[in-house]
């Protein structure tokens, strides 16, 4: 899988956050605005540039966005380390989300984070596999993840879902976390892309598997969701919420591929 945003995403997303530029940008690198605007559109220089450069006038990590330019990709384990999460990817023209689905294979207890465009999928596994889909959690309320809200209410009678307009603290499970069988889930705001952003954190997964975390858009492998609301609060959760979890934590974003918290601390530009 393709990272959710190229070379030339970061570099916008990176100039809005710090205020720079396109035509300052493309001057101080000795090229045209119409060469900036291609790039920032593709992801492609027309020429070999000193990424290090680029990186350094729109106020990204040097070192990191080079990695990428030298094609780094995040390493994961396969999910099947994990028993059992699912990912669930649908599309509505260019617009690609992932939904992802735990359950505990002994009590069958199954909770659901988003659910994209379309719930089809999600409701053939729950049915095939005898699962009781007690909760469905939203990372934010945008279009691309709660689409198929409504389909899952009628056709799951005792479905229960949580979402975080504000999250308050008495939402928020205690020490123990909130049981789904025996996994456990806490709830962490992660506001900046979305007023009521909320990171989901899965442990107590059997054979010790690390610790998954739902992000929702507040983090893709080597980027960031666009702070709708605000840049510097979006980065902030991040940091704070998402980087601060154990490194082998396996991070799944709404977009793009997986990845964790090692290789977004090694190479994700933002931070
Ligand atoms: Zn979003």
């Amino acid at each position: 899988m393709t990272l959710e945003d190229h070379l030339g995403d970061m570099v916008r997303k990176a100039r809005a956050m710090h205020g720079v530029r396109a035509s300052e940008a493309a001057a101080a690198l000795g090229l045209t605005e119409v060469e900036w605007e291609t790039f920032e559109q593709t992801g492609r220089m027309p020429r070999e540039v000193d990424w290090k450069a680029v990186a350094r006038r729109v106020g990204l990590d040097p070192e990191k966005f080079e990695s990428i330019a030298r094609g780094w990709r995040p390493q994961v384990p396969a999910l099947e380390r994990w028993q059992v999460l699912r990912r669930f990817t649908t599309r509505q023209g260019d617009n690609e989300v992932h939904a992802y689905l735990i359950w505990d294979v002994e009590t069958l207890e199954a909770a659901l984070f988003d659910t994209g465009w379309d719930v089809s999928e999600i409701l053939e596994v729950v049915e095939t596999q005898g699962l009781r889909l007690r909760y469905l959690f939203l990372t934010h309320g945008h279009a691309d993840h709660v689409a198929g809200v409504g389909r899952l209410q009628d056709e799951l009678e005792d479905l229960e879902v949580r979402a975080h307009p504000t999250p308050a603290p008495r939402d928020l499970p205690g020490e123990e976390g909130l049981p789904v069988g025996r996994l456990r889930i806490w709830f962490r705001p992660t506001p900046g892309h979305a007023p009521d952003g909320v990171t989901y954190v899965v442990r107590g997964w059997p054979g010790e598997a690390p610790p998954v975390a739902v992000v929702g858009d507040a983090i893709f492998a080597g980027s960031l969701g666009r702070g709708n609301q605000s840049w510097e609060l979006a980065r902030q959760a991040v940091r704070d919420q998402i980087l601060s979890l154990p490194p082998e934590t396996l991070l799944c974003p709404g977009h793009g591929p997986l990845t964790t918290v090692a290789e977004e601390r090694a190479h994700n530009p933002f931070f």
